[in-house]
């Protein structure tokens, strides 16, 4: 199956792409068919060096900024332009799938194999990163280095963080050899598009091929103590009890109330702890989480105001107190609409009827689009399955997004 992009008949080699997919699969792979390639370990060493090999046989120059970013860039006409970028990232969880991340770089490697092969000179350079640590799971927090390069962290901080061994990043980072001389983040892109698979089941229910993403949606979270009164279960009359536990249920409905009232936002209490968590006890303390999310923050404002007017009196009619603590908030990211309409201009052009999304993840593209005009583009996982070895998607589907990819590429080369 082939699709024409960008008003041009260029378009990526999708055999090509599903046998980088499987062969750099490899490092790491697990007997589940898996990857487990954690951040700056060597297996991620291997795997650079492969994608550094493809990119310089592809005719491209490879860069590495001092988080270990890596940049591999093709010429365009005017090489005092800003290039239009591409990525996402290699690194994976402890039980990772073959493709979150990974589509992203190897489908830009698709389409920088595709502007070779026909020959195309595009005005700006174009350039292909792999961001590093995307995953967060060996070094908290995810996301890191386009952090760093977007302004969120300082390299310091982050060169500093030690994973659960003690091992600390600036070491691992430069003995897998990738601690580059350019400081990161003095590194202006024009435009940048990542590719992804949604990692949620919205396209594939709705049975569609592109998600042209619009933004992540904001989110909040707190921790709630409800405080009560632990007494004997037998002998305390229903009317005189102070029973946290109760009252926290009660209050765990009303998010998920008041999240479906805020439609598409979500609500989830993923945590509890009860005390003195005892079969013949009423419970005196309970503790729990609220995770809070929709794309836009003046509703997650409104969701916030909404739960606790709720758990304030759902706590003053069960007789306890309640102390909501806010304790992360990170707002909603809108990617830029004119390289989201590029991105659903090329969909429409390669056959696709482009399904506007929000993502629910955090990627790169989240804090990149913080430097430079931004957007992503989804293609479908089964069962919506990510972050497990099981993740799974079609060639047909990985070859559409790198061709939309591809589309939106050109576009960005004309109209910046
Ligand atoms: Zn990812």
């Amino acid at each position: 199956m082939t699709h024409a992009t960008g008003g041009s008949n260029l378009r990526v080699d999708g055999e090509a792409l599903w046998t980088d997919l499987m062969e750099t699969a490899r490092f790491g792979g697990t007997p589940k068919g898996g990857i487990k390639r954690l951040t700056l370990t060597a297996e991620d060493r291997q795997v650079r060096d492969w994608f550094v090999k493809a990119c310089e046989d592809l005719g491209c120059a490879v860069s590495c900024d001092s988080m270990g970013n890596l940049f591999a860039r093709r010429p365009g006409r005017d090489d005092s332009l800003p290039p239009i970028t591409m990525g996402s990232h290699l690194d994976t969880q402890p039980t990772g799938g073959k493709f979150d991340g990974i589509l992203g770089v190897l489908g830009g490697l698709a389409v920088l194999r595709a502007l070779r092969e026909a020959g195309h000179v595009t005005r700006h350079p174009i350039e292909l990163i792999n961001w590093t640590n995307e995953e967060g799971s060996r070094f908290t927090p995810p996301m890191m280095c386009s952090g760093v390069f977007a302004g969120v962290f300082t390299e310091q901080e982050v060169l500093d963080k030690r994973d659960r061994a003690g091992l600390r990043f600036g070491e691992e980072l430069e003995a897998i050899g990738y601690r580059g001389e350019e400081i990161c983040g003095r590194h202006p892109l024009a435009a940048y598009f990542e590719l992804h698979i949604e990692q949620g089941p919205i396209l594939e229910a709705e049975d569609r091929t592109i998600g042209a993403v619009a933004g992540v949606q904001g989110m909040r979270w707190y921790e709630v103590t409800v405080r009560g009164r632990d007494a004997h279960a037998g002998s305390t009359p229903m009317p005189l009890r102070h029973d946290t536990l109760l009252a926290s249920a009660r209050m765990i409905a009303a998010l998920a109330e008041v999240a479906r009232a805020h439609a598409p936002g979500v609500g989830t209490v993923g945590l509890i702890e009860n005390r003195p968590n005892s079969n013949n006890v009423v419970p005196g303390e309970t503790f729990f989480t609220v995770d809070i999310r929709h794309p836009d923050d003046g509703v997650v404002a409104a969701m916030e105001a909404a739960f606790q007017a709720r758990f304030r009196a759902i706590a003053e009619a069960g007789g306890v107190t309640l102390e909501i603590v806010p304790i992360w908030d990170a707002p909603a990211v809108h990617f830029d609409p004119a390289c989201v309409a590029m991105v659903a201009d090329a969909a429409r052009e390669a056959g696709f009827d482009p399904r506007p999304i929000v993502s629910g993840p955090g990627h790169d593209a989240a804090y990149v689009a913080r430097v430079a005009p931004t957007a992503m583009i989804f293609v479908p996982c089964k069962d919506g399955l990510s972050h497990n070895e099981e993740e799974s998607i079609t060639q047909a589907d990985a070859q559409a997004g790198a061709n939309v990819l591809l589309g939106a590429i050109l576009r960005a080369d004309a109209a910046f």
